[in-house]
């Protein structure tokens, strides 16, 4: 007989894992259940929209490997369905010469992840590809492209036997199966294998207990005014510093051709906080109790404050972008609708950095994905891989 195959979540890797599944076992019942009224709602419809070719992530991480891969595939998937895919290329910008060290190790990285047409440019060379740009060298990967996460998560779900408005609050296992238990109405769906792709809820189901808690940060965005944003031709970054790869506010051109400032990272006040009036303060409490939540504020809070001052001041928030494309000032952006990052944090208050997949039950036959942040969008269909082959296992 046939197993049968529970996905909790359908935003990006829950779609792309459950899709994977029903191509492995064909024949086999695999359901998506998810809490919203539509597929997609949270992190997959509120991100940059970057396909990422892996200039960052460390040579043999999951996230290397996954990224690389995801890109391959998507960029298949997007061909296949007609989604837009756009390969407008991403500059790495050193400002100064303090930069360019940074900027070397960056350049190595990317070379050991094997980024396609990578190249060092000077001054003159990355005007040529970004003229509104400024600096004294650049990385450019030309194949990192944009496209439509929300609706590469609708062509997965068309697929796919997708259950909305299904809120799971507990998994169990039970036998050799697992059964997921839905709020409210307290119905049991059972299966063979049941696979926890919950994203910024990924915490509360994890049936094997101490892991990483899910912080919230909020990434907020500014939309170019359209004189700007045809001056922007694709992807303009600073280096990262490599503490914290995922900050540095970024020029980032949308497929409908706009172009957003952002994200910076702010501690969110609710678990899907998407406006800064959002507060749970039941959440809050639940985090203020987690001794890794405490630690990392501890290690963390300058890099916060820093953030923090972006976000409550456009002129400091601008002014910071501007760097990276002079003459830019406050009346040339308007607010866009900010993301919400699940980001896990350990119980010794680090971030964890790759992306995290466990195994739980007798069998091993709760799979949960515990962190997905960036790149996740693109490497979710190498995810979906990923998770398919240890379930073979
Ligand atoms: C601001 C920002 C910018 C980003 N930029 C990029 C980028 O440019 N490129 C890139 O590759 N990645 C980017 N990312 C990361 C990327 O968006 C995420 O890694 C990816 O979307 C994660 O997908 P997911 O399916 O794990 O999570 P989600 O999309 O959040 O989906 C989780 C789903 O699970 C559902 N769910 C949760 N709990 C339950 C429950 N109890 N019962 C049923 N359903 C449940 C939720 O409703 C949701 O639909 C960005 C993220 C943010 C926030």
């Amino acid at each position: 007989m046939q197993p049968g195959f529970v996905v909790v979540g359908a935003g990006i890797v829950g779609l792309a894992t459950a899709r994977e599944l029903a191509h492995r076992f064909p024949g086999a019942r695999v359901t998506v259940l998810e809490r919203e009224p539509e597929v997609g709602l949270h992190q997959t419809s509120h991100n940059s929209g970057v396909v990422h070719a892996g200039l960052y992530y460390p040579p043999g991480s999951l996230k290397a490997k996954l990224c690389t891969r995801g890109r391959e595939l998507l960029q298949r998937f997007c061909a296949d369905h007609a989604i837009p895919y756009i390969e407008c290329g991403k500059l790495v910008v050193a400002l100064d010469r303090s930069e360019t060290e940074r900027l070397d190790a960056l350049e190595a990285r990317a070379r050991a992840n094997r980024v396609p047409g990578l190249c060092r440019l000077d001054r003159a060379g990355l005007q040529g590809v970004e003229p509104a740009a400024t600096g004294v060298a650049a990385l450019h990967s030309p194949h990192t492209a944009i496209t439509d996460f929300p609706r590469i998560a609708r062509a997965l779900a068309a697929e796919l036997d997708v259950r909305t408005g299904f809120d799971a609050v507990a998994v169990e296992a039970y036998g050799r199966g697992a059964v997921v238990r839905a709020a409210g109405t307290g119905e049991e769906v059972a299966a063979d294998r049941v696979i926890l792709c919950a994203g910024l809820r990924s915490d509360l189901l994890a049936p094997d207990g101490a892991g990483p808690a899910i912080v919230a940060f909020r990434g907020e965005y500014w939309k170019l005014a359209p004189v700007w944003a045809e001056r922007v031709r694709g992807l303009i970054y600073p280096v990262p510093d490599p503490r914290y790869p995922f900050l540095g506010v970024h020029f980032t051109r949308r497929v409908d051709g706009s172009v957003d400032v952002g994200p910076n990272a702010v501690l969110g006040l609710a678990r899907e906080g998407y406006r800064r009036t959002d507060v749970d303060l039941r959440w809050l409490a639940g985090l203020a109790r987690q001794p890794g939540f405490w630690r990392m504020a501890r290690s963390h809070w300058r890099a916060g404050a820093h953030e923090m001052v972006g976000s409550v001041s456009k002129r400091v928030y601008v002014r910071r972008a501007a760097r990276l494309v002079p003459g830019l000032a406050p009346a040339d952006v308007t607010r866009a609708p900010a993301g919400v990052r699940a980001q896990a944090v350990d119980p010794d208050g680090s971030l964890v950095d790759d992306f995290r997949i466990t195994r739980a039950g007798t069998s091993g036959q709760i799979v949960a994905v515990r962190n997905a942040p960036s790149p996740a969008a693109t490497s979710s269909l190498a995810i979906a891989a990923y998770i398919c082959d240890q379930l073979d296992a």
